[in-house]
């Protein structure tokens, strides 16, 4: 109790809100307090990150800036991971368990923003963080710098691994991680992700594919002599158009998408190449293959249709995430301990702007905690790379609220929420839900094995093999 209160006092004069600290295991205590000392510099390298606002495999000063960080905080880090420039891991201590933990700071492109409620473009044109990676990146910093003091003064013993993942955003740089074997000796690893509500992951995502199709024709001139003409456009229409007649008979968990890259490039010119992006969700691998096939069946039979030459390129896919229910439940307790986000009147005004903004109910910023829930069956949603990192070592995983409720996700209004204090506050109240969760595996060796015998039960005797195609990570594709 005493314990309790002098954190209470010590967070009350240093004017942090923080709705509960409910918990009287010092060791957890101590890592609130670290996340709490280091929470100005991880406002400011969130914030840098943020204003960086830099894409997938294009990371470098993001990458830099939470190196740097590491580095003063005496982690040991190494670089090039799988070939990627951008891709690195910071560790410190020695022998098991060795914890690891995600950060990602890639942003997206098309979606700069100032920090207003309402859409003003920082840069015209240029990217933002509108799926608040420059907070995820650094609250699993704060958390692994904390654990680290603690093995630091033989608290703890272990190894405690953040792992910088670029790209997740296309090309999912995890993919190449896994390949290059830097999650072969981790015990467990943490995960969270910004989001409009504060509760722990239990939902599996989508597994999904990327590829390229690109259509091969002949040149002619429109009008002339358009007979002479093999049109690489007409290939990409059906092709699109045999998706879209497909549509109506796949699962509901399935969903396809196009990118139209390239169509030509003049009205009179019989275009003699074409490309689209393509990508297959569905809830699991498995479905998922048999709808990927089809689609690369329709790309061929467009090309027969339009007499043109193709060519599928497989870029990367990624697996739907495993869910481990026993870290789930471990981190949940830790949720509960630590309370809800409280909001200032500010805070909710603004939220409430942001929800006007964008056509939803003005209920203002949630400041409450999900119960855990139940894996949904047919899973909705989006897909992360982090399921990759799921099939191949235990994942525990956390949404905290960065963005008022409903705000829709990928947009202007979740990069101007991560660039001010409701962002920053998520990501102080993820770390230290992290942190304390981290607590809890280097005490307890039995939560450990038992989060482990789960992931072999659900694994089986299923060999884990990366969507993605053999040589180098495509760090130079810009589009
Ligand atoms: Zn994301």
């Amino acid at each position: 109790m005493r314990n309790n209160f002098l954190l209470l006092c010590g967070l009350l004069l240093s004017g942090m809100a923080v709705a509960q600290v409910a918990t009287n295991d010092p060791a957890k205590q101590a890592v609130n307090t670290s996340i709490d000392a280091q929470y100005s510099s991880l406002t400011e390298l969130s914030d840098k990150i943020w204003s960086f606002e830099e894409v997938a495999f294009q990371e470098a000063q993001s990458a830099q800036a939470l190196m740097d960080y590491a580095e003063a905080q005496g982690f040991k880090i190494t670089k090039n991971i799988g070939d990627m420039p951008t891709a690195f891991t910071a560790e410190f201590g020695s022998g098991k368990p060795v914890i690891g933990i995600l950060g990602e700071f890639d942003a997206l492109p098309g979606l700069s923003q100032n920090t207003v409620p309402y859409k003003d473009p920082l840069h015209e044109g240029g990217a933002g963080h509108g799926c608040g990676h420059n907070l995820f990146g650094v609250a699993s910093l704060g958390a692994a710098t904390a654990i680290k003091q603690m093995i630091e003064r033989g608290e703890l013993k272990g190894t405690i691994r953040f792992y910088g993942t670029p790209a997740e955003e296309k090309f999912f740089g995890k993919l190449w991680m896994i390949r290059a074997g830097a999650f072969e000796d981790v015990d467990v690893v943490m995960d969270w992700h910004p989001s409009g509500e504060t509760k722990v992951g239990m939902q599996t995502g989508l597994a999904l594919v990327d590829f390229m199709v690109e259509y091969y024709g002949q040149a002619a001139h429109a009008a002339g002599d358009p007979w002479n003409g093999r049109d690489a456009s007409d290939a990409l229409e059906l092709y699109a158009s045999g998706i879209n007649y497909y549509r109506e008979h796949v699962k509901p968990t399935v969903r396809i998408h196009y990118d139209i890259q390239k169509a030509g490039e003049v009205v009179n010119v019989v275009p003699d190449y074409a490309r689209m992006w393509t990508r297959v969700r569905d809830g699991k691998r498995d479905g998922l293959v048999e709808v990927w096939k089809q689609v690369e069946k329709i790309a061929e039979g467009a090309a027969l249709m339009a007499n043109v030459d193709y060519k599928i390129t497989l870029i990367s896919g990624v697996h739907e995430v495993l869910v481990n229910e026993t870290g789930a439940k471990a981190m949940q307790k830790n949720l509960e301990a630590l309370g809800a986000i409280s909001y200032t009147e500010e805070e909710q005004d603004y939220a409430k702007k942001i929800q006007e903004a964008t056509n939803k109910p003005q209920v203002g910023i949630e400041s409450v905690i999900s119960p855990l829930e139940k894996t949904a069956e047919f899973p909705m949603g989006g897909s992360t790379d982090v399921g990759d990192v799921s099939y191949v070592v235990p994942v525990i995983r956390l949404r905290a609220t960065t963005a008022p409720k409903g705000t829709p996700w990928h947009s202007w209004a979740v990069v101007a929420c991560g660039g001010m204090s409701i962002g920053h506050k998520g990501m102080r109240h993820a770390s230290k839900i992290l942190a304390m969760t981290m607590v809890d595996l280097y005490k307890d060796p039995k939560l450990v094995s038992d989060i482990q015998a789960e992931f072999k039960e659900d694994i089986g005797d299923y060999e884990y093999k990366g969507i993605l195609p053999d040589g180098p990570p495509p760090v130079g594709v810009k589009k």
